[in-house]
């Protein structure tokens, strides 16, 4: 390691890591050192196990069956509910809605919100340095309801220029749509700041939370949210299951997005009558056993600890950030106050993807390429970026491993 300031993980890295079996292999002979968490992340034993369980003992499907299978499994979905409510600080498990992650949850409120609140002239807030899943919905929210798509800038630290954001307030401004952390860049967006200004105009907020889940704790009332999404993928969970906070009384006045089984309280021929929230946006059989498996992985992040997870994480970040700006030819990109976990780089002698096939060889594993934030690339005038992510199970190590390799790729194309 390098003679910077090393602190002391709050857990023990070794144990951490046992617990993930996939850490444990090596790619082209060399460890696997895996730094694309941002792009998915591993999972422990604690949901590969409850996965197993449950789909080779207790499946069985939820809230139809009288019976002891089905019973269980109901009971089982419903505590995943009450623990994604207690992690994201909610005392009302009915304001979270599974969905399949963080794209469909946010095309969940801005189709269903947009139908009912949304017209003709009004106007929606995204910002310069957002994923397409919270870009793309909004734009099409606004051509087919004539309403205006406006966009928060950010200076060249990749930080949301706030007092541009409150000139483009105003009475018209039903929605403005941020992520809590910016998966290209790394930003930790003021989101307790936006939330309230947006009130202030009567604007309501959906904060895209896919990048913040897993690396800091959370509480929606104590930020006043009206809406966060989250990913189970990117949260030590099984990808195809995500969610929606969503605040009760907004979501009691919203018209289902998706129509069909389990989200009806009774249909006949002419007319059908719709389910309270969460049940009226969750139309179908919903994917049982990945909502156990996001209950484990919310088990398990809970025992390890958010607070703990930020610091280390943090840490690591400081460490990776001060290697690479001691290489020649690298620019981080991103260089936002608040950050967490992702250095965004690019070199003058090498191109993104050339850089991770080389950083493949060695065994390190990275994510090169616009990261679905293309707006954000062309503000920044780049075509992509290199992009390593770490999380708690990461180590010092494997980051001076990724500046060796680094500066061994830029003098292979020097
Ligand atoms: N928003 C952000 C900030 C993300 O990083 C991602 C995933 N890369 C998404 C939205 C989309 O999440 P998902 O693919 O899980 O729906």
């Amino acid at each position: 390691m390098t003679d910077s300031v090393v602190e002391t993980p709050p857990f023990d890295i070794e144990k951490i890591r046992a617990d993930f079996p996939v850490l444990k292999q090596t790619v082209h002979g060399k460890p696997l050192m895996y730094l694309d968490n941002a792009a998915t992340t591993q999972k422990p034993w604690a949901v590969i196990d409850r996965v197993h369980k449950f789909d080779s003992e207790e499946y069985g499907t939820v809230r139809r069956g009288a019976y002891f299978l089905s019973e269980g499994a109901t009971r089982h979905f419903d505590d995943a509910r009450k623990k994604v409510a207690v992690l994201l600080g909610t005392p009302d498990p009915n304001e979270i809605v599974f969905t399949s992650g963080t794209t469909q949850a946010i095309n969940l409120v801005a189709h269903s919100f947009g139908k009912a609140f949304i017209g003709e002239g009004d106007e929606i807030i995204i910002s310069n340095i957002e994923h397409h899943a919270n870009t793309v919905p909004w734009q099409v929210v606004c051509q087919e309801r004539g309403a205006v798509l406006k966009v928060i800038p950010v200076n060249d630290l990749g930080e949301l220029i706030l007092e541009e954001y409150e000139k483009l307030l105003s009475s018209r401004t039903k929605m403005v749509a941020v992520n809590h952390v910016s998966n290209a860049l790394g930003t930790v967006n003021p989101i307790k700041e936006i939330i309230a200004m947006a009130h202030k105009v009567g604007a309501r907020v959906l904060i895209d939370g896919a990048q913040s889940t897993p690396h800091m704790k959370l509480d929606m009332k104590v930020l006043d949210c009206d809406f966060y999404t989250f990913s189970g993928h990117k949260m030590y969970g099984p990808s195809g299951v995500g969610g929606l906070y969503g605040r009760m009384e907004l979501l009691k006045d919203m018209p289902p997005y998706v129509t069909g089984g389990d989200m009806i309280q009774h249909v006949t021929i002419e007319k059908t009558t719709y389910n309270q929230p969460p049940s009226r946006f969750e139309a179908g059989t919903p994917p049982i056993t990945q909502v156990i498996g996001l209950g484990a992985a919310v088990d398990y992040l809970q025992a390890v600890g958010l607070e703990k997870i930020a610091e280390y994480e943090n840490n690591l970040l400081e460490y990776g950030t001060k290697l690479l700006n001691d290489i020649d030819s690298i620019t981080i990109i991103g260089t936002a106050e608040h950050k967490a976990s992702i250095l965004s780089f690019v070199s003058d002698a090498i191109h993104p993807h050339d850089v991770v096939t080389l950083l493949d060889q060695d065994g390190i594993a990275c994510r090169g390429g616009h990261h679905c934030a293309q707006p954000t690339m062309q503000r920044f005038q780049v075509p992509a970026t290199t992009r390593a992510s770490v999380s708690f199970y990461n180590k010092y190590e494997e980051l001076d491993a990724l500046a060796e390799s680094l500066k061994k790729a830029i003098k292979l194309f020097s």
